[in-house]
C-alpha cells in the first residue's frame, strides 16, 4: 500500500509549495538530513584513514552505503564508484578508457549534455563520435544495428530522457554493442529509483544519487563491469598501497578511483534515502509517478492553446503554453501557486530545440508528487493559456 500521506512527511518543504522538478533534483527525506546532522555531531571524521573510533565509524558507515546501493541495484557492491554527480560519473568513464586514435563511439540525439560533451571533447585523441538520430523521442535501434563498425568501442545511451521521459530499449541496444565486440554505458540519471532497471548487463551505468534514489545533492555512482577497462583519471591520497619517491601501487578499485576526501555526509544520506526507495519498492514508485504523469499528460491536452511533447504517463512532461516563452510560463507557474517547474532547453539543446526553439516548461514528478498537486498545476495552466488567448481574463 503506497502510503503517499505519511511518505510526504519525510519531506516538509512540500507543504510550502508544489514541487514538480525532481527530474532535476529530488527533495531530500527528513531520515536522510538526520543521518547527515548525526555524522556531522557525533562522528565525524574522515573515510578509511586513521585507527581512532570516529575514522572508524565513519568507514564503516560510508562503506554501508555502497553496500546498500549494491543490493538496489542488484550487483557486487565492490563495482560501484562514488562520485559526486551523473556527470562525474560519465566523465569518469569517458577519459579513463584506453582510447586508440580511430576508435569511435556512438551516442544519440537524446542526450543530456552530460552525456554528450564528454564524447565530442575524446575527438582531441582522435576518437570519432556517431550520433543516432532521433525521432519523437525515441532511438530506432536498427540504426544501430547499422552504425555499429569493428571500429566501435562504446555505446552511450541515456535510459530515460530529461526532456520527455521516454524509455529507451537498452537491453536490446546493450545485446547489439556486445554482439559487435563494443561495450556500452547506460545513463541512468532519469530511470535509478523511478523504474525497475537491471544493471549488470551494462558495462559502465552512470547513477545520481541526488534524484530517484533521493539522496542530497553532491551524490552519484558508476558502476563498472570490469574494471581492467578502466584508468583512474584523478590522483592523489586514499588510493595508494604505496608510494615511493619512484612511483606507486594503487589500492585495489573501487578505491582507486576515489581520490581524496569524498562527499561523506552526502553518501552517509544516500544509504538511509535508498532505504526509503526500498520501502517503498521501485515497482510501485513507477506505477505511482506513471499514474501521475497519465493524470498531467490527459489534463494538459485538453487545454486548448497548449502543446504537450511528452508521451502519455511519463511523469517528465514537456510542453508549452502556445506564444508564451517557457520561462514565463514556468515563472508564472510559480507566483500563481508556487510550482516549481523547469524551463528552457533543459541541458540538452539538440533535443529541446528540435521540440521548440527556445526549449519547453517541464513538469516532473517523483515518488512523494500527489494527485492534489498534480490537479493544481493542471488548473494553474489552463488559467495562464486562457489568460494567453483572453489578457482580460485572470
Ligand atoms: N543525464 C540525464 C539524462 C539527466 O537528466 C541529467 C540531469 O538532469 C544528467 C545526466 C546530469 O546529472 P547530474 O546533475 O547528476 O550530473
Amino acid at each position: 500500500m503506497y502510503d503517499l500521506a505519511r511518505l510526504r512527511e519525510e519531506f516538509p518543504v512540500l507543504s510550502t509549495c508544489i514541487y514538480l522538478d525532481s527530474a532535476s533534483t529530488t527533495q531530500t527525506p527528513r531520515r536522510a538530513v538526520d543521518a547527515m546532522c548525526a555524522y556531522f555531531y557525533e562522528y565525524a571524521a574522515n573515510h578509511g584513514r586513521g585507527a581512532h573510533h570516529l575514522a572508524r565509524k565513519t568507514t564503516e558507515r560510508y562503506e554501508e552505503t555502497r553496500e546498500i546501493l549494491g543490493v538496489f541495484l542488484g550487483v557486487d557492491p565492490g563495482h560501484l564508484v562514488f562520485t559526486k554527480n551523473t556527470t562525474d560519473a560519465i566523465n569518469m568513464a569517458a577519459h579513463g578508457i584506453c582510447w586508440r586514435e580511430g576508435d569511435e563511439v556512438i551516442t544519440t540525439a537524446l542526450e543530456h549534455h552530460a552525456n554528450l560533451l564528454p564524447w565530442m571533447a575524446l575527438k582531441e585523441r582522435g576518437v570519432d563520435l556517431k550520433i543516432l538520430p532521433q525521432k519523437n523521442g525515441f532511438v530506432d535501434p536498427s540504426d544501430l544495428q547499422d552504425a555499429l563498425s569493428p571500429r566501435t568501442k562504446l555505446v552511450t545511451v541515456n535510459h530515460v530522457t530529461n526532456v520527455l521521459g521516454t524509455v529507451q530499449p537498452v537491453e536490446e541496444m546493450a545485446r547489439m554493442a556486445h554482439d559487435a565486440g563494443a561495450m556500452i554505458l547506460v545513463d541512468a540519471a532519469q530511470s535509478a529509483g523511478h523504474m525497475p532497471i537491471r544493471i549488470d548487463g551494462f558495462d559502465f551505468v552512470a547513477v545520481p544519487g541526488h534524484k530517484g534514489l533521493l539522496g542530497p545533492q553532491g551524490t552519484g555512482a558508476l558502476y563498472v563491469k570490469d574494471y581492467s577497462a578502466l584508468s583512474i583519471t584523478c590522483h592523489g591520497g586514499g588510493i595508494v598501497e604505496e608510494v615511493t619517491l619512484q612511483g606507486f601501487t594503487l589500492l585495489p578499485p573501487p578505491a582507486r578511483f576515489e581520490p581524496g576526501t569524498p562527499n561523506i555526509p552526502g553518501v552517509i544520506g544516500l544509504g538511509k534515502a535508498i532505504q526509503l526507495v526500498e520501502e517503498l519498492r521501485v515497482e510501485e514508485i513507477h506505477r505511482h509517478e506513471t499514474r501521475l504523469g497519465e493524470q498531467a499528460y490527459d489534463g494538459l491536452s485538453s487545454i486548448s492553446g497548449v502543446a504537450v511533447f511528452s508521451p502519455r504517463g511519463s511523469p517528465v512532461l514537456s510542453f508549452n503554453v502556445d506564444g508564451m516563452d517557457p520561462h514565463a510560463c514556468a515563472e508564472e507557474l510559480d507566483r500563481r501557486e508556487g510550482i516549481c517547474v523547469r524551463s528552457g532547453l533543459h541541458c540538452a539543446h539538440p533535443l529541446a530545440s528540435s521540440l521548440s526553439p527556445g526549449g519547453t516548461v517541464r513538469a516532473s514528478m517523483g515518488c512523494y508528487t500527489s494527485p492534489g498537486e498534480v490537479q493544481v498545476f493542471v488548473e494553474t495552466v489552463e488559467k495562464i493559456a486562457s489568460r494567453k488567448k483572453n489578457p482580460r481574463s485572470r
